[in-house]
């Protein structure tokens, strides 16, 4: 019976350009695909419903995971594998990969933070000159002094004159806290010179980059593990105490960032793009099993597009005042967006709705708090300090039992396939 739904259904979708896809979806992985390395069965089953008998996906479909200690094609191929359906690298989205956007920093010299293949990762979106922790560490053998069985056994000077680091990215949590929290603090103190003294306090702070702000993430013990964003914490406080000032970031990027879903967002068009559907991509699902990344994300993103949509429909009313034409043109927004979001575009989404799955991180078993802010006191917030707590954006707009049902669910919100 579903077999021939789905035939029928994406014969009409061939056919019948009025019903191309006028939505998209955007997945989180952990904790609504799989669980640790177990895929959860609603997974397959939903994963069925979005694709046509050739297997090709019947709408825009982007996997957004805070993930980042591997390349967007190993994670393709691992979803291709657990969900039975052929997944690009184009669909995938890691913590890092807004970092492609930031083009004004890729011919810089780079310093990278996190472990596994980082360079590689750095490469992969963009980055010609890159340094690693352990290339600092060789180059300058008497910073790091923590562990005494790692200091220099004889005294040493610096090996090579690496060129001035003049950005920061912190990809992940490193493996050595300390050594990497005693480099990155020397070098943003000496400017991205380590052969020099440290700099006054009121020198201008190197740009840094964050991926993945996680405070805490579930593996397989009972309780949650440090994530990045503990990291994060360290060298903040650590950069704080010692010059008195706030660690300032460039960019922070991964869930629940805006930027990461204006990444999304655009990779939802480029697919809709190369598909060749005409329609644009109005409304966007953001499933996901956390309150403080994929809901607050999703519905941080909301917010944008609503002010952004009420924004538009200001100015339109202000061009049709003036009588300086077409009121029923949307306005490009060029003025006051720079840099990345240039690089982006402007959203053809005008919303994006929040569904909870409790297959993850969120208890099925614990009653659903009435009022998420009963439950998640400002002082226990777990999101990154340039993240203000706010009780409505860690309300899901609906919660269901799994990923299936929640394709159920957009399916029904968006009478999609119900001609058919
Ligand atoms: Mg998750």
């Amino acid at each position: 019976m579903r077999e021939s739904q789905r035939k029928e259904r994406s014969w009409v979708f061939s056919a019948d350009l009025a019903s191309e896809p006028s939505f998209g979806l955007l997945f989180d992985i952990d904790g609504v695909l799989v669980r640790g390395k177990t895929p959860i069965p609603a997974a397959k089953r939903a994963f069925q419903k979005l694709v046509d008998s050739n297997g090709q996906f019947l709408m825009p479909v982007v996997f957004v995971t805070n993930a980042g200690n591997c390349l967007r094609q190993k994670k393709a191929d691992q979803l291709s594998h657990i969900l039975g359906v052929p997944i690009s690298q184009d669909q995938v989205m890691m913590s890092h990969s807004p970092l492609r956007m930031f083009k004004k920093f890729h011919d810089k010299h780079v310093l990278v933070s996190g472990q596994g293949p980082v360079l590689d990762i750095a490469k992969n979106v963009g980055f010609t000159n890159v340094v690693s922790i352990d290339m600092l560490r060789e180059s300058f053998p008497l910073l790091d002094m923590v562990d005494h069985n790692r200091r220099p056994k004889l005294p040493s000077s610096p090996v090579a004159n690496l060129p001035r680091v003049e950005a920061v990215v912190l990809f992940g949590e490193p493996i050595r806290w300390e050594t990497n929290l005693q480099l990155i603090t020397d070098v943003l103190l000496t400017k991205g010179n380590l052969s020099s003294p440290y700099e006054s306090a009121h020198a201008q702070q190197l740009p840094v980059l964050a991926c993945n702000m996680d405070l805490m993430w579930m593996a397989e013990a009972h309780s949650p593990r440090f994530g990045h964003g503990t990291f994060m914490v360290c060298l903040e406080s650590i950069y704080k105490k010692i010059t008195g000032k706030e660690l300032k970031y460039e960019a922070l990027m991964g869930k629940p960032s805006e930027l990461t879903y204006h990444f999304a967002e655009f990779l939802i068009r480029e697919q809709a793009l190369e598909r060749g559907w005409r329609e644009p991509i109005r409304s966007l699902y953001a499933v996901g099993d956390n309150l403080m990344t994929d809901i607050y994300g999703a519905n941080l993103y909301n917010r944008y597009l609503e002010e952004r949509m009420s924004r538009s429909s200001t100015k339109a009313l202000a061009n049709l005042v003036r009588g300086s034409g077409a009121a029923s043109s949307v306005p490009q927004e060029l003025d006051a967006e720079s840099g990345w979001e240039t690089e982006l575009a402007s959203p053809s989404a005008t919303s994006c709705k929040s569904i909870l799955v409790c297959t993850g991180v969120f208890n099925p078993h614990l009653e659903l708090p009435r009022d998420a802010s009963q439950c998640i006191k400002e002082t226990v917030f777990h999101g990154h300090r340039d993240f203000r707590f706010d009780p409505a954006l860690v309300e899901p707009e609906r919660i269901v039992e799994d990923v299936d049902a929640a394709v159920e669910l957009i399916f029904q919100m968006e009478k999609f396939g119900s001609a058919v």
